[in-house]
């Protein structure tokens, strides 16, 4: 009997903090915290009284509100959708307790201690919040998808709405230099894919989707061009990179990685992904893979991958993760208007290209011309689908890329355009720096045409640039700020060059006083 009793007080310890309770049909002994209600209140992510706009997912099978259907609200922000509880119940009604209801003397013992049926329970809901179990209290947000609105769901632009091309093309304008022709054609691709978008139904005539082909060498400005498009269209963008893809069941990314990082991109808001854009860079990293034997999981396999994706399909795609595993919701994402644009350097191309043209005017009286093209920065601009298969793309994957185009190498003109025009120039930059300890930044002509000039030895395009200034701009920066009597540096070419010190001219008498030396939102500016 004292065995028994000092049974009973185990179980009496474990019973305590049970939040889930069975109870039986009689059912008097609800114990305190349990409840299995629907619409309790929640703390975050739940549906807090107020309607959240994340949808519920199940805690148990991982599926969303939209597709599993009415959750059930149980305490720490745990939903378990109608399936899953009656299965759950289901199993429970079938569970025999260690023989305990085939023993009606221990069922007796119990009933002593505890009203009715024993405080027994199988999950401790205590331990399933924030720090306990690794589960996490209930499901975070970053992994839910957000509710559909209610309302009829309208298109993200309304066609009036549309910028025009030229408008785009203005504004492009201001921030990237040069690459006119690409401006141009990405402007009215961008234009007439979103006019698509926008009036869906094209009644008999279907507008094709016009997916992106972006050509150019490294730094010339393709990912910054696409960056700029998409903020000022203001739709979400997502950036991935074409080396890490493989093909399905290998190690390496998921072709429809691409989405989920364009649903994350975009909040988790399906409807709004569905209008984004995905850049894909290093596309020239996935062509065919020459003379191989083995099955070319990374090259040819993600082009072939690729091609439903590109054209549009229904794809399932995780929330909040990259890959998909029994823990994450997954959700549909309709690739159908989101724009593609693919783009790469293509570096071996250029010498397909040369052959070709090579072999044009090998022939009669233009045969002394074979090294025409041979150092020709903008070789790429005459690319035609031919080189481009014979670089190892498949002509399925070129078909939907239907628009293609070529950005230019950059001219140390462009260069020094691109440090001191845009409007977030690199000088610009610093000179608001400075100007926030009332210095005057300068920079002397010849000083810019030296660094374009060995921004253009390094061949890495305006990436250069920046690495090159901030090399010369770490002293300045070091030093003015040490003497409040600087009203002016001018930066010149001997400076660049190592053979001198930058001109420094003190403040007048009648000058502004500098600003306090720690003024915090000064500070927390710089
Ligand atoms: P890539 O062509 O290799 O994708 P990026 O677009 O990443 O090159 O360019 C690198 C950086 O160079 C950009 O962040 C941008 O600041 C600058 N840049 C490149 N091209 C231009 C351009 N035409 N106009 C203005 N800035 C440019």
């Amino acid at each position: 009997m004292t065995d028994n009793r000092n049974d009973d007080m185990d179980f009496r310890e474990v019973t305590d903090d049970v939040n889930v309770d069975i109870t039986d049909d009689a059912g008097k002994d609800t114990s305190d915290k349990a409840s299995v209600t629907e619409n309790t209140d929640h703390e975050n992510g739940g549906s807090d009284g107020e309607k959240s706009e994340y949808e519920d997912v199940c805690f148990v099978c991982r599926r969303p509100e939209s597709k599993a259907g009415k959750m059930f609200h149980l305490p720490n922000n745990i939903c378990v959708c109608d399936d899953c509880m009656h299965k759950t119940m289901d199993a429970v009604s079938q569970f025999d307790y260690q023989n305990m209801l085939g023993n009606p003397s221990l069922l007796n013992e119990l009933n002593k201690n505890t009203k009715g049926f024993p405080n027994f329970g199988f999950l401790n809901m205590d331990d399933l919040k924030n720090g306990g179990f690794n589960f996490g209290g209930g499901i975070p947000n970053s992994q839910k998808i957000k509710k559909k609105s209610e309302d009829k769901v309208k298109p993200a632009f309304d066609i009036k709405n549309i910028p025009s091309p030229h408008k785009i093309k203005a504004k492009l304008d201001e921030y990237v230099i040069g690459q006119d022709k690409a401006k141009k054609v990405m402007s009215v691709a961008v234009y007439n894919h979103y006019k698509r978008v926008a009036t869906d139904t094209m009644d008999e005539i279907e507008i094709e989707k016009s997916n992106i082909l972006l050509l150019g060498p490294t730094g010339s400005g393709k990912t910054y061009l696409v960056k700029t498009l998409a903020r000022l269209l203001d739709v979400p963008l997502a950036i991935t990179d074409a080396t890490s893809l493989t093909e399905a069941g290998y190690i390496g990314d998921d072709i429809e990685s691409v989405v989920s990082k364009l649903l994350a991109a975009s909040g988790n808001d399906v409807e709004k992904t569905e209008h984004g854009i995905i850049f894909i860079d290093e596309i020239d990293k996935i062509a065919k893979k020459k003379n191989t034997t083995s099955r070319d999981v990374s090259g040819e396999s993600v082009q072939q991958g690729m091609l439903k994706l590109l054209e549009g399909a229904n794809v399932e795609v995780p929330v909040g993760a990259g890959s998909k595993n029994a823990m994450v919701p997954l959700t549909t994402v309709n690739t159908r208007n989101i724009l593609f644009i693919c783009g790469g350097a293509f570096p071996d191309l250029e010498q397909i290209i040369t052959q070709r043209l090579n072999k044009q005017t090998s022939i009669g009286f233009d045969a002394d011309l074979k090294d025409k093209y041979e150092d020709d920065p903008n070789l790429l601009t005459n690319v035609t689908i031919d080189d481009l298969k014979k670089f190892g793309m498949i002509p399925e994957f070129l078909g939907r890329l239907p628009i293609i185009c070529t950005l230019t190498a950059l001219t140390k003109d462009m260069l020094i355009k691109i440090l001191k025009e845009p409007k977030n120039a690199i000088l610009k930059q610093y000179q608001k720096l400075l100007a926030l300890d009332e210095v005057e930044l300068l920079f002397d002509d010849s000083a810019l045409e030296v660094i374009a000039e060995k921004a253009m030895e390094k061949d890495t395009g305006a990436r250069a640039l920046r690495a090159i200034i901030e090399e010369f701009m770490l002293d300045i920066m070091y030093e003015i700020p040490k003497d409040d009597n600087i009203g002016r540096v001018t930066i010149t070419r001997d400076y660049i060059e190592g053979k001198a010190s930058p001109l420094i001219e003190i403040r007048g008498e009648g000058e502004k006083p500098r600003l306090p030396q720690f003024n915090t939102e000064q500070a927390t500016n710089v």
